[in-house]
């Protein structure tokens, strides 16, 4: 695994070859880069990092453009949610393609005129073998492939047959167009590969104008053209396309600028996947709750789990852009997210697994507060009142009965420190008839306001609490990595058996009472336990939270700060 040092922004070879071509004075100093997505699904991380790559390139070169084509020429994947949750998330990561928001299916027409050309010219034609037929003469890399034996069809013929397709009077794999390129090209892309097939299904922005649909291989290219994109930036799997995105230029000579093409290494992650048609299996199997899960690597389910765009962005920088491809572990994601909200989340307390706290010397009914900044390493960025009284909540993790070693928390006669209050001494242990803690029964020390005994004896564990009376419930939704391996199912569809069967879990919490008006989305950190973000699904006066992220770093221990 090559990692990127924490702080260190790995340099991006995309962003140097378009600065080149600008210091070269190429196609005039202008650069115009595209985002490609296919609307067949939601966008994730992988996305988010070219993304960064593209809709950065324009930020940071002057008059540089960015615009965001939906790569829409396959009819039976194409869904309206998809290209409103794609802008949804582009907007989000803090990127603008202005006016520029294309479809890939606006140039239908523009290239069945181009399929046309190249069938007057001779450099495409009908082929009408059967699919099985077709394959097999393709060949393999160690194959030369096989010529069809309707490979030598006149242009009139040919265009006569492919008109005749367009109008629909042939059923679905009857006929298909090709380019008439090298059967024994050792580059199997360019062994006469197929420019449109018959296909009648409906199309979400074409309806039922066209029964012929253009192959990617022959649309991609020609969407960038016909945009005037000068840079078309994609990931390696790419690279054995080229020469046939250029034969295909090569045969239309009036496109100018002509793209670009620079290939980089797709961003894989440790305990995740990023292939979408296996998140829309995760999807569809019902093994997540939707794309937007907050497990999901998805940019709306980061989004709904609490990260930030600012986060996503930085990680984007980090990582990179190369050709080399790797795994890049997910803990350098998290190290991102929780820097950020690091910075920007006030610090209140909340109770995951509450456990009742009667404090004996404090009469009943008696209420008392204290004063808590938000930041304790800058007051000046202001506080709350933490209300006080006889009955609390603290963890249950924070209490043992028999404490291990290096035991700090609370025990039966030991004293802890109340984060921002005071010190309490545990007295008892009450509990039910089946032996379970029901209850614990202590008493303050009226002397330790601030947290500080009186008599200087030193007290070394802290715990977060709060008021059983003030507090507010919250059910909080507690997520681990969806996956177990580090590498989910390197084969197949095997990737659901590594599924982290714990991977979600809910407890219903308490909360401080400053967190009544959280409104979904807002973001705060729960002292001592991690970073968590309001949920869509919250009501007023049931307020859900997602965690986001622990407050645990292990990318920075690994680094070993
Ligand atoms: P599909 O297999 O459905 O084509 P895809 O992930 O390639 O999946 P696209 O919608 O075609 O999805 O991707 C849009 C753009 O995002 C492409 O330019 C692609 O190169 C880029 N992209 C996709 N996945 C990654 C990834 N993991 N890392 C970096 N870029 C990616
Ligand atoms: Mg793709």
């Amino acid at each position: 695994m090559n990692q990127p040092q924490e702080t260190d922004k790995l340099p991006n070879f995309v962003l140097d070859v378009v600065k080149a071509d600008v210091a070269a004075g190429r196609n005039g100093g202008k650069v115009m880069t595209r985002f490609p997505p296919e609307p067949n699904g939601y966008l994730h991380i992988g996305h988010a990092k070219s993304i960064c790559l593209n809709f950065g390139i324009a930020q940071d070169i002057p008059g540089a453009v960015c615009n965001l084509r939906f790569d829409d020429t396959n009819p039976s994947v194409e869904e309206d949610e998809f290209v409103r949750s794609i802008q949804e998330d582009v907007r989000w990561l803090g990127f603008d393609w202005g006016a520029r928001m294309y479809f890939a299916s606006d140039y239908f027409e523009r290239l069945y005129a181009i399929a046309e050309k190249l069938v007057r010219e001779g450099k495409a034609y009908v082929d009408s073998q059967t699919i099985e037929e077709m394959r097999a003469g393709r060949g393999s890399f160690h194959q030369p492939g096989r010529v069809s034996p309707y490979r030598d069809r006149t242009p009139d013929e040919n265009l006569e047959l492919l008109r005749r397709m367009r109008a629909g009077e042939f059923p679905d794999g009857a006929h298909v167009l090709r380019a008439k390129i090298d059967m024994q090209a050792s580059n199997q892309n360019l062994r006469d590969p197929v420019m449109y097939r018959i296909k009648r299904e409906h199309h979400h922005r074409t309806g039922d104008a066209w029964c012929i649909y253009p192959m990617y291989d022959f649309a991609h290219g020609y969407s960038d053209a016909i945009e005037g994109v000068t840079h078309s930036i994609c990931t390696l799997e790419f690279e054995n396309h080229r020469p046939l995105y250029d034969w295909f230029l090569d045969q239309t000579p009036e496109f100018d600028p002509r793209p670009r093409q620079t290939e980089f290494a797709r961003l894989n992650l440790t305990y995740m996947t990023l292939s979408k048609r296996r998140l829309k299996l995760l999807v569809e199997g019902g093994h997540v709750k939707g794309w937007d899960d907050p497990r999901m690597p998805t940019i709306a389910g980061l989004r709904r789990r609490g990260y930030t765009p600012e986060a996503i962005r930085a990680f984007a920088d980090r990582i990179g852009v190369s050709k080399r491809n790797s795994f890049v572990d997910v803990t350098l994601l998290e190290h991102a997210v929780r820097e950020d909200l690091n910075a920007r989340c006030r610090r209140v307390m909340g109770v995951l697994r509450p456990l009742r706290v009667v404090l004996e010397n404090v009469p009943e009914g008696q209420e008392d507060a204290f004063d808590a900044p938000w930041f304790a390493d800058d007051p000046s960025r202001g506080g709350r009142s933490l209300p006080f009284g006889r009955a609390l909540f603290i963890d249950r993790e924070d209490f043992a009965e028999v404490p291990p070693k290096g035991w700090f928390r609370l025990t039966p006669g030991g004293e802890v420190r109340l984060r921002n209050a005071c010190i309490i001494k545990c007295e008892r242990v009450v509990k039910d008839e089946r032996g379970e803690i029901v209850e614990l029964r202590c008493s303050w020390d009226p002397d330790s306001r601030g947290g500080n005994a009186k008599d200087g004896r030193k007290i070394k564990g802290t715990l977060h609490w709060v008021s059983e009376k003030h507090s507010l419930p919250a059910e909080v939704r507690l997520y681990d990595r969806l996956f177990r391996a580090e590498n989910p199912g390197e084969e197949g569809d095997e990737f659901l058996g590594d599924l982290n069967p714990a991977s979600f879990e809910v407890v219903q919490a308490r909360v401080e009472p400053s967190l009544a008006g959280a409104a979904p989305g807002d973001r705060v950190q729960f002292e001592r336990v991690g970073y968590f973000c309001v949920d869509p699904d919250s009501k007023p006066g049931a307020l859900v939270f997602n965690r986001t992220i622990g407050l645990k770093d292990s990318w920075a221990k690994q680094q070993g700060k």
